[in-house]
């Protein structure tokens, strides 16, 4: 029985797709099938929104790398190895090696930004189409682009940090600051690392040629400071008055005369707010972003292979509910079959959408469409268009009534 535990997902590249239908290889194609997926009358009971489901190759185009995508972290990093939940917990070597590698990567993702495609959701959602986004993303580019679009963040999120006694969050910003003052050698070599541009590329070959050493880990070297002299603070909260232990023992939160978290402590102990690999995502959230699929009609995935479980649950429910799905992403999708079986071969995209176009190139260009659309609309006279897109037994029921 599957659970919803965190775990690596598959690394080998995923079939290629088939298109969806056939005209969606081209991005004028791909238009009118989305326009007709989501213009279509829903399947009888469901109501007529769209919730989104998105993953990491929605935000390449904002300079982050994707798992799968042609420089995505699997390809081009062969070494790359995540951190396991139970590890961080239990180990204080691993939290440094955690903490130091987060202190290098995250000027880059403090600095990048939601792009386009992002927006496109926030308009879709102006456009009324869409009222729900779940995202396995961490970036935050989600509540940035549309604060107006409620945004379940499945596997959490990189702006905080969250201890793991008192559940308390802390800024992820001010807790680089923090570690800025701890590693004052980390922070010299980050300085100089951000201005050489060897951050910006996930390659180790490039990395090397612009001054950054990587161990057969992947992790980078930093000479004269060892992952193993990295510090971090204590939760403030548990420092100041240590919490209780499961066992009903009081915790232990030790620093140095810096403030760096002692090897003794075992609570007040910060971690980043997102689900590890190895960590279950909370039934919490498992239940909003049920919720979220069940109060819709049709799915849109984005820029997403669905390897992960927790997502492609998501869109097996959306499925045996009988909603419509279209998918936008970059290379193959897990069991992707499954969701476009027992449709009609003649259909135009109101049964499903399968198209290979990226998102930051489709989705401004379908916005721009929908909106001339709904400006023509405006012209024509009042039962035109929405007879058109009723569904027929609406229809006969208003002649009925
Ligand atoms: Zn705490």
């Amino acid at each position: 029985m599957p659970t919803s535990f965190m775990r690596i997902p598959y690394r080998d590249l995923l079939p290629p797709p088939a298109i969806i239908p056939p005209s969606a290889t081209t991005l004028s194609g791909a238009i009118t099938a989305l326009q007709e997926f989501f213009y279509s009358p829903p399947p009888p009971g469901l109501p007529p929104s769209t919730v989104v489901l998105t993953g990491a190759g929605l935000s390449v185009a904002s300079g982050l790398a994707d798992y799968r995508g042609v420089r995505g972290t699997y390809r081009v990093n062969k070494t790359h190895r995540p951190i396991y939940h139970h590890e961080f917990i239990s180990s204080h070597e691993t939290r440094k090696r955690y903490w130091a590698r987060s202190f290098l990567g995250w000027t880059t993702m403090s600095m990048a930004n939601p792009n386009s495609g992002h927006y496109a959701i926030r308009d879709l959602g102006r456009l009324g189409i869409v009222q729900n986004v779940i995202t396995q993303n961490v970036d935050s580019f989600h509540p940035r682009a549309h604060p107006d679009i409620p945004t379940l963040e499945l596997h959490g999120y990189l702006r905080s940090a969250v201890c793991i006694s008192c559940r308390n969050e802390y800024p992820r910003d001010v807790f680089q600051t923090e570690l800025a003052r701890l590693n004052p050698v980390w922070k010299e070599f980050l300085k100089e690392a951000i201005s050489s541009g060897a951050l910006e590329t996930e390659d180790p070959n490039e990395k090397r040629s612009r001054g950054i050493k990587m161990n057969a880990d992947g992790d980078v070297e930093v000479p004269g400071a060892p992952y193993t002299t990295f510090r971090y603070p204590a939760c403030p909260t548990c420092l100041t008055s240590p919490p209780p232990l499961a066992d009903g023992t009081k915790g232990v939160v030790e620093v140095d005369k810096d403030g760096a978290l002692d090897s003794r402590s075992n609570a007040g102990i910060l971690k980043p707010a997102v689900v590890l690999f190895g960590d279950s995502i909370s039934a919490e959230v498992k239940h909003a972003a049920d919720r979220a699929i069940d109060s819709a009609g049709r799915l849109l995935v984005l820029g997403t292979s669905l390897a992960t479980y927790s997502a492609w649950r998501l869109a097996k429910r959306a499925k045996e509910r009988g909603m419509p799905v279209a998918v936008v992403n970059m290379g193959g999708v897990r069991g992707e079959e499954a969701f476009f079986a027992g449709l009609d071969p003649k259909q135009a995209g109101s049964q499903g959408v399968r198209t290979e176009i990226s998102t930051e190139s489709l989705l401004p260009a379908l916005v721009h469409e929908m909106r001339k659309s709904e400006a023509r609309s405006h012209h024509d006279p009042p039962h035109g268009v929405s007879f058109e897109r009723a569904n027929p037994a609406e229809v006969l029921k208003d002649f009925l009534s």
